[in-house]
């Protein structure tokens, strides 16, 4: 049914496909465009195209950059022998917004499922045995979620890592069991990094 026209349509399709927007919010989010200034809906579709051509993942720890390496992995002041292992970029802006941490980073994007058919080889692990094998490191830290397939991650890697002889630890259960690192708050998760335990 196309009771707006062509272009409107599209748009609401469009918007529909991103996350968390049902129809009723990609029609409201539609109208609500269609209605901007013309030089805002510029700014906004710039800002996307942007976004979408100048970020990449950092060549040393998989973050999501528009400088290569990362901001974290060539600042000197960070300690690359320790490294946390986080699921996602957004684990990392938490755990960088505690300001407690000063080893660096491997985003894995994502965690090891079996339920969605997602393997070790579906996130970037092979990425943090290469990069291991090229430096020096004292210890990895294994800060995926709190959930089955964190833990299932976590112990995966660990299993790869302890050979190697690097000290593998586990962030401490301060963060609720199924929770999202990303909502947690910062004394918490600063409470999770101090209490860490060797796995
Ligand atoms: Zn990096």
């Amino acid at each position: 049914m196309n009771y707006y026209g062509n272009p409107i349509t599209r748009l609401i399709e469009e918007l529909s496909l991103l996350p968390g927007i049902g129809g009723k919010s990609a029609q409201r989010l539609a109208f609500h465009i269609i209605n901007m200034p013309h030089e805002k809906v510029e700014n906004l579709s710039t800002a996307i195209m942007e976004a979408k051509e100048n970020v990449r993942y950092c060549s040393c720890c998989q973050n999501l950059t528009d400088e290569d390496p990362c901001p974290v992995c060539s600042n000197p002041n960070r300690d690359g022998r320790v490294i946390m292992v986080v699921e996602d970029p957004r684990d990392m802006a938490a755990y960088e917004k505690t300001k407690e941490y000063h080893g660096v980073y491997h985003v894995l994007h994502g965690a090891i499922s079996p339920m969605l058919g997602i393997g070790p080889q579906d996130i970037k692990i092979k990425e943090l045995l290469a990069r291991m094998g090229e430096n020096e490191v004292d210890e990895l830290i294994l800060a995926t979620n709190p959930n089955v397939e964190g833990e299932a991650t976590a112990m995966y890697i660990s299993r790869l890592i302890k050979p190697l002889g690097v000290k593998v630890t586990r962030i401490a259960n301060g963060v609720p069991v199924g929770g999202d690192l990303e909502y947690i708050d910062e004394v918490t998760l600063s409470r999770a990094l101090e209490g860490r335990r060797e796995m």
